[in-house]
């Protein structure tokens, strides 16, 4: 059945709400949440640690921690307790985002058990599934995604495994790649400085290529990059599409259903015309930010992690992330109404701080028919 991706479309009076079809918590994250506070039940008495951020939202992280969860490492893979003082008693689990190969030898080499709260997506497995399938018939892997992204970096660990390796950031390195394809130098090892995998030969690991994703990356970005490529691919070798594939994988995308579906709801919701959007999620979330990357280019968009962002009708307090940094701007409530909102959230966001902006965006307007009493009046 075709999917519906038309905004939902909450009308109070005043203030119109467009909510997009396909928002926040996905699979992956649910059942990563699940694994992580199964662990913690079944575990009493037993030092619990997370290899990393379990997923990119600061409240379910909070919530680990006040249950006695301890982070092994920072979001970029910083130690913040010595691997040293892990046991074969205690407990560590996998984030949803995997972790390297590296990262797992040495929790089994101390006697940790990997495979029993591994809470890996997995649409994220599918990734590395893929990029062995093409590694197998030795093509390079390329890997679209941040380079320091727990992901990004558990992928390029899996894929280097197998055959040679290279992140892209975005278009930009993926044309300086293409420079490469066309004439290989030994400026690519400067050029791409820790996006390569170990003895990366660009004189021949550059002949044969496939396209895997970071399953969170702009579904647009990726396709434009793989295309980019395969033209390049065709235009060195005088090769067709009949044969383009001797040279170029067909990978298709590899992105997630949820990363899909939040994508193409986020697409069709920007059609409704309106005031300006907000979108929901930990400002460390890649599909989060894609999110807001699309709003921003059709009306004013705030990236906020909680309603309490919302500081009056008057501001709001939001995260600009090209900058890294949060921002505070007036006047962003329009005097006219209806006032139009729309409104989305990541898939790390659970859907209680949806309500809570919902909420706290009606209580500027006691006229309308949630006012002060928010959504639970219904
Ligand atoms: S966004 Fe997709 S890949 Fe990531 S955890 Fe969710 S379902 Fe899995």
């Amino acid at each position: 059945m075709k999917k519906d991706f038309t905004p939902t479309l909450l009308d109070l009076g005043p203030l119109q709400i467009f909510l997009a079809r396909h928002f926040g918590f996905c699979y992956g994250v649910e059942n990563a949440i699940e694994i992580a506070f199964r662990t913690i039940d079944e575990n009493p008495g037993k030092r619990i640690f997370l290899l990393s951020e379990m997923i990119h939202n600061p409240q379910v992280n909070m919530d680990l921690k006040s249950r006695g969860v301890t982070f092994l490492q920072d979001t970029y893979g910083k130690e913040l307790v010595s691997f040293d003082e892990i046991t074969s008693d205690d407990v560590v689990i996998i984030p949803a985002f995997g972790t390297t190969l590296e990262i797992e030898k040495k929790l089994q080499k101390i006697g940790v058990e990997t495979q029993k709260y591994n809470t890996t997506c997995p649409f994220v497995e599918k990734v590395w599934n893929r990029s062995e399938q093409i590694a197998e018939k030795k093509y390079t892997v390329i890997i679209h995604g941040k380079p320091n992204h727990e992901e990004t970096r558990a992928t390029f660990s899996h894929a280097a495994w197998h055959t040679p390796s290279v992140v892209v950031n975005d278009f930009k390195e993926t044309e300086l790649l293409a420079k490469y394809i066309m004439q290989p130098s030994g400026k690519f090892y400067d050029d791409f400085k820790n996006q390569f995998s170990n003895g990366f030969d660009v004189e021949k690991d550059l002949e044969r290529i496939g396209v895997v994703n970071q399953t969170t990356m702009l579904a647009s970005d990726t396709q434009a990059i793989a295309d980019f490529l395969r033209q390049i691919i065709i235009k060195k070798y005088h090769l067709d599409n009949s044969n383009v594939d001797t040279y170029f994988a067909d990978t298709r995308d590899t992105l997630c259903y949820a990363t899909n579906d939040n994508q193409t709801s986020v697409i069709k919701m920007l059609q409704t015309p309106a005031d300006f959007a907000i979108v929901v999620g930990g400002y460390n979330s890649s599909n989060t930010s894609h999110l807001v990357e699309l709003c921003e280019e059709k009306l004013p968009a705030y990236f906020i992690n909680t309603e309490e962002k919302i500081l009056s009708a008057k501001q709001i307090r939001h995260y600009n992330f090209h900058t890294k940094e949060e921002i505070l701007t007036s006047g962003y409530l329009t005097e006219r109404t209806p006032v139009k909102v729309l409104i989305t959230s990541g898939a790390s966001c659970p859907d209680a701080l949806v309500e809570g902006v919902i909420n706290k965006l009606s209580g500027f307007f006691p006229e309308s028919k949630l006012g002060h009493e928010g959504l639970g009046y219904f």
